[in-house]
């Protein structure tokens, strides 16, 4: 496994060390890997000749300071993780590899998709995400970018982007990954205490509750209930639970088309993201 730090590098590594017609393959990530990311390195090697994964942790995306400075960084273990998964190479820029002197993004606005949920909460997040991930898309220009259902709004608005910019590029959406307990893998979750991981665990249950009562109920109904209900959580500050169309992300009316429920909880400090398919 190959690792670089430079755009440049990447076109030459291209020409000589890949062939140069090879598919392929790109994760990018803000390293602190775990099996979530491993699941999708190892899905981009087995489907493209080539594998490339970025470790960059973004500024822009972050909208606390304090949130980019305590962001877990482990680029040894990272690497023997993405080695593992089949990875051929790893890319980790410095942050004006990428930006150059501005370090800034541009707003970006997809209607529904980037104004709701995540786009409410975290101002500024996805304009700083569409504007790194198309600055890497430039960077690598791979055939194919794995994305995880982790961050379910994200992905959508990959999508969205991709389309839009009219890049040839597949953007594959991966399964979200949970510990065997139900807790959605995140490079976050090592900022919480044993008693704080415990607490977490309500987020995946109410979800996986709320699977269960989608027959008897209709959406709003059911928000609400599930809202209440990890509400009075121990340890658990909830941000927002909302049932949303799978496409449009709009509010959710009844259960015809696919739906999902997305939640967003602060557990001991830490802000912790997931979802689930409805229906
Ligand atoms: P991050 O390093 O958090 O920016 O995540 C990089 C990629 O890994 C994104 O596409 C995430 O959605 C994905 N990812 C993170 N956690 C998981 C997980 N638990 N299951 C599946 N994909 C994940």
């Amino acid at each position: 496994m190959i690792l670089f730090t430079q755009k440049e590098e990447w076109e030459k590594l291209r020409e000589s060390h890949f062939d140069n017609t090879a598919s392929v393959g790109y994760v990018p990530t803000m390293g602190a890997l775990h099996k979530g990311h491993a699941s999708l390195l190892e899905r981009a090697a087995k489907e493209n000749e080539i594998c490339v994964c970025s470790i960059f942790v973004n500024p822009t995306q972050f909208n606390q300071a304090s949130d980019l400075d305590h962001y877990p960084r482990t680029l040894t273990q990272d690497l023997m993780i993405a080695e593992a998964a089949g990875c051929s190479a790893v890319y980790f820029p410095q942050v004006n590899d990428l930006y150059g002197e501005n370090v800034e993004s541009q707003p970006v606005d997809y209607g529904s998709l980037t104004n709701n949920l995540e786009g409410v909460n975290r101002p500024g997040h996805f304009a700083g995400v569409t504007t790194i991930v198309g600055l890497l898309f430039d960077a690598i220009r791979p055939d194919r970018a794995y994305f995880g259902e982790k961050d379910f709004q994200q992905l959508a608005i990959i999508r969205e982007m991709t389309s839009r910019q009219g890049r040839a590029i597949d953007i594959i959406g991966c399964d979200l990954i949970r510990d065997a307990d139900g807790l959605a893998l995140s490079s976050r979750n090592v900022r919480l205490s044993p008693q704080g991981r415990q607490n977490a665990l309500a987020l995946s249950q109410t979800l996986k509750e709320m699977q269960e009562r989608v027959q008897h109920s209709d959406p709003s109904l059911l928000e609400k209930w599930a809202g209440r209900h990890l509400e009075q959580q121990p340890g658990v500050e909830l941000e927002y639970l909302e049932i949303v169309d799978s496409k449009t992300l709009e509010s959710a009316k009844n259960w015809e088309l696919p739906t999902r429920a997305l939640v967003a909880a602060w557990v001991d400090g830490v802000r912790l993201i997931d979802n689930v398919a409805l229906s």
